[in-house]
């Protein structure tokens, strides 16, 4: 493929994914790839032996800097600003309400185009922090212990949408390298999940483009060993996944036998255990990630048995594996109870004895209807109350 055929391929998806706001109305340029935005600034005048410079100038701006207007890129000349205006826009998610959790973790709703809301949780720990964030608005699946499931999907978030929720809750964080306080050292934004709404391997492109401008050296800078893709198992998708973005992968895996992941996993139908388990074994040599996480939602008397440990460590035998131990978190509504605390120990020493980590996964944020599986529920409830009474009602989760 020549090169002009490859910029014109990148730039034909990123405009299909990310649309204009209005019709032949400015183009966002959060989202947009190096590449797309490199073919986008020539199309708007930008003449072709300066766009390398300008995309590096504009990309630190915005993702090294956090600048979301143009007048502030000082290092561009005022005419050229003033013809960017024109031309694009800095567009990101905008925060509605904000929630904090007893244990430090954040909540965040966001609108975006359309009116839509997405949740987005940032979740500090000692040494790092961690952002989960959304990948669709609702989920084509139907896990049954999962909240956001009972949701149908409402669209696929754009590659802008995805970044976007890291760039705002940098802003939140105070994070940027001109905002008042010091640079943190342990960065309060070192890692990200694809764990929050949706299922990021059914929005392809988008998720590989927004986490392609997240790994960026130059912006957001984070390597791809602290970006951790969560999928259901959508197969065919999985290679790709290690080829293109090259990140940790998690696999919500849930059950051993096929019988009881088609109740909790229905994708299972289509891609049973066996099929899921073939596709993860060149996932860490082709991806060059150490190992895969097998997440596990303990469920009583479902999935949480004995006999069930012994069957999960000799299913996964070979793939280098971590399991995460995460305990159900309850929702209105849900079908499910916890397992005991004493179930989940045995369980989880079952695992270490075989020789693989088994960390049980610490419920975040319960307080504020945060922790996995979870979101949505305050978008939820917005349809059904007015918006004094909404805040109102997050408030008192607080
Ligand atoms: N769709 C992707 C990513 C989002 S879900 C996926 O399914 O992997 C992120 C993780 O939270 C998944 O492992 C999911 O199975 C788990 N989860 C969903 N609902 C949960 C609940 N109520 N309690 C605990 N974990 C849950
Ligand atoms: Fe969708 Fe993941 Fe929830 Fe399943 S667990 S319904 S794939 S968000």
């Amino acid at each position: 493929m020549t090169e002009e055929t490859q910029t014109s391929k990148i730039l034909t998806q990123n405009f299909v994914t990310i649309p204009r706001k209005v019709p032949g109305g400015p183009l966002n340029m959060v989202g947009l790839t190096r590449s797309a935005l490199r073919v986008a600034l020539i199309e708007n005048g930008t003449p072709e032996k300066q766009a390398n410079m300008r995309v590096g100038q504009i990309w630190q701006w915005i993702y090294e800097k956090g600048v979301r207007d143009f007048s502030k890129m000082t290092n561009l000349a005022k005419p050229y600003r003033e013809a960017l205006e024109k031309k694009f826009l800095i567009s990101v998610p905008e925060i509605i309400s904000k929630n904090i959790s007893q244990d430090g973790t954040r909540k965040y709703l966001m609108r975006i185009d359309g009116g839509h809301e997405i949740e987005t949780v940032y979740i500090p720990e000692e040494n790092r922090g961690t952002l989960c964030i959304s990948s669709q608005v609702g989920c084509t699946l139907t896990c049954s212990f999962c909240h956001t499931g009972t949701q149908r999907l409402v669209r696929n978030l754009t590659s802008s949408e995805i970044i976007g929720q890291i760039l705002v809750a940098r802003d939140d964080l105070g994070e940027w390298p001109n905002q008042e306080a010091p640079k943190p050292k342990p960065r309060l934004l070192s890692n990200v999940v694809l764990m929050g709404m949706g299922e990021p391997l059914y929005n392809f492109d988008n998720v590989r483009d927004a986490m392609k401008i997240a790994m960026d050296p130059e912006g957001v800078a984070l390597s791809r060993r602290r970006i951790t893709l969560s999928t259901s198992g959508v197969v065919p998708e999985i290679a790709k996944t290690a080829e293109e973005i090259g990140c940790q992968l998690a696999i919500s895996f849930h059950a051993t036998t096929d019988e009881v992941r088609d109740k909790l996993v229905p994708i299972n139908k289509k891609w049973n255990i066996s099929k899921l388990l073939e596709s993860l074994k060149n996932y860490p040599k082709v991806s060059n990630s150490e190992r895969i996480t097998f997440e596990y939602v303990m469920l009583k008397n479902v999935n949480d048995s004995d006999e069930d440990a012994h069957r999960l460590v000799k299913l996964i035998k070979g793939i280098p594996a971590k399991i995460n131990l995460i305990p159900f978190n309850e929702w209105p509504g849900s079908p499910f109870e916890r397992s005991d605390w004493k179930q989940i120990k045995s369980f989880s020493d079952i695992i270490y004895r075989a020789g693989y980590a088994s960390p049980i996964r610490t419920p975040r944020g319960e307080d504020i209807m945060a922790a996995c599986g979870q979101l949505k529920s305050a978008t939820e409830k917005k349809r059904k109350v007015t918006k004094s009474s909404e805040q109102l009602e997050l408030n008192k989760q607080v």
